[in-house]
């Protein structure tokens, strides 16, 4: 049956687009060795930008001002890093000019995205980015374990099926041929996590994709109910942070590996962990990933900076050194199971309100994911500015059961006054302690809220 039904896929696939083209030229390009990487990489840049010069108005004035493009179309790669990043706010404020002269040509769509900032941002997509993108998931799903058309579960938000208030027929036939089931976990109540240990024992998927924070909250329900869970291949994590004792547990109750993988309604998956689990390899051939300082310089193998992503893939509205959002670090060592593709080492996923304090100084809320992240006992945290000078900071404990305000006082003493000192010394601080932060619904959570007005 399931060979059948990867046949009926195929033949979706195949009749759509360019997917399963693409998947074999994926397929090759991750055997290529690190400099063969690069020049791939190098000429899929230069031809992104000469299209880009020649027909993103936008593009053609930004390019044509940091000197990377001239007119006959010479590219030179070498001033790329003089191209200014671009965020959420510009693209919303050149939607126009960003999009491509040729996109009667082209075959497109509107994708809107970044409802966790607040201020969602649309985003003009290719044909041939989502037929990439399509790629890149079905080799992932390969790498960590799962063949096209074996038994998958979804341990998943879904917004389309949590406001249609259950699955279209024309999603579940789509489900039914790739051999996929869903549990819609936007809401996770204690009784539907039962069902869904229920659900999983009977269908007894290969692979459970999942947000990484809502099978890490399963397995602690597992675990503590003492429930029997069927055991799958392997579970892939996604959107969100996979913190190191969340690996473990969700390992340890399952019974299997988990893989992560990284990407985002902007420009797909970015980058999944192989079997050797050394980082995640990035999608060279379709992304181009820098980290860069708080100063805009590229960050050396090893140092944490901002993630920008060049998509290679999408003609129709280029969105090159784009700023997403998260932070990471690039491995400096190649991945021993021989891919030469570019490893992230680390992620930190993260969404900053800027604060202002009492004396109108803006701050920075990546200055508290770095005072907060290093605290061992903080599974998870959210600092939210009440007032020009009280500051909340609320945290989800990695043992529940602690008398945390004792055991930690001095720790939360320390953060008190390290707080004092980036929001003035009046400022109060109070700690919160509480079971769990809601995501939104990218999966992602707010790292820090300001409640006070911008001026
Ligand atoms: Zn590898």
């Amino acid at each position: 049956m399931s060979l059948l039904k990867k046949r009926a896929w195929e033949l979706e696939l195949s009749v759509r687009g360019h997917t399963l083209q693409y998947k074999k030229q994926l397929e090759q390009w991750q055997w290529l060795d690190r400099s063969e990487v690069e020049r791939l990489q190098q000429a899929r840049l230069a031809s992104l930008l000469s299209h880009a010069y020649d027909n993103v108005p936008y593009y053609r004035e930004v390019l044509g001002r940091a000197g990377v493009v001239q007119d006959g179309g010479n590219v030179r790669l070498e001033r790329f890093h003089e191209i200014p990043l671009l965020d959420k706010d510009a693209v919303r404020a050149n939607f126009e000019t960003l999009k491509s002269n040729d996109l009667p040509l082209r075959t497109w769509s509107v994708q809107s995205s970044g409802g966790s900032t607040g201020m969602p941002v649309e985003l003009i997509q290719d044909k041939e980015y989502l037929d990439w993108s399509y790629a890149i998931k079905i080799l992932d799903d390969e790498w960590t374990g799962l063949p096209m058309g074996e038994k998958h579960a979804f341990v998943w938000g879904s917004v389309r099926d949590t406001l249609a208030g259950n699955e279209t027929l024309r999603t579940q036939l789509g489900r039914w041929i790739r051999n996929e089931i869903w549990l819609n976990s936007f809401r996770m109540t204690r009784e539907q996590m039962e069902r869904f240990v229920d659900r999983l024992n009977r269908y007894k998927p290969v692979q459970v994709t999942a947000f990484a924070e809502n099978i890490y909250d399963l397995a602690c329900f597992i675990e503590e109910k003492g429930l029997s869970v069927h055991a799958p291949k392997s579970i892939l994590t996604s959107a969100g942070v996979l913190y190191p004792h969340m690996r473990q547990k969700i390992e340890r109750v399952f019974r299997a590996p988990v893989f992560n993988r990284y990407g985002s309604r902007e420009v797909g998956n970015i980058a999944c962990e192989c079997e050797r689990h050394e980082g995640l390899h990035v999608s060279a051939g379709t992304h181009y990933v820098e980290i860069v300082k708080e100063d805009g310089t590229p960050a050396a193998p090893g140092e944490y900076g901002e993630i920008a992503i060049t998509l290679l893939t999408n003609y129709a509205m280029p969105l090159i050194r784009y700023r997403i959002g998260d932070l990471g670090t690039m491995s400096g060592e190649p991945c021993a199971c021989g891919r030469g593709l570019p490893v992230l080492k680390d992620l930190i996923g993260r969404t900053t309100d800027v604060f202002i304090n009492a004396n109108g100084d803006r701050i920075d809320g990546r200055m508290f994911i770095r005072l907060l992240m290093l605290k061992p006992f903080i599974h998870k945290f959210q600092v939210v500015q009440e007032a020009y000078d009280q500051v909340r900071i609320v945290i989800v404990p990695v043992d529940k059961t602690d008398d945390h305000r004792t055991r930690y006082a001095r720790d939360l003493a320390e953060l008190a006054e390290d707080t004092r000192k980036i929001m003035g010394s009046g400022c109060g601080v109070e700690f919160e302690f509480v079971d769990g932060i809601e995501a939104t619904a990218s999966g992602k959570y707010r790292f820090t809220i300001s409640k006070v007005p911008r001026n």
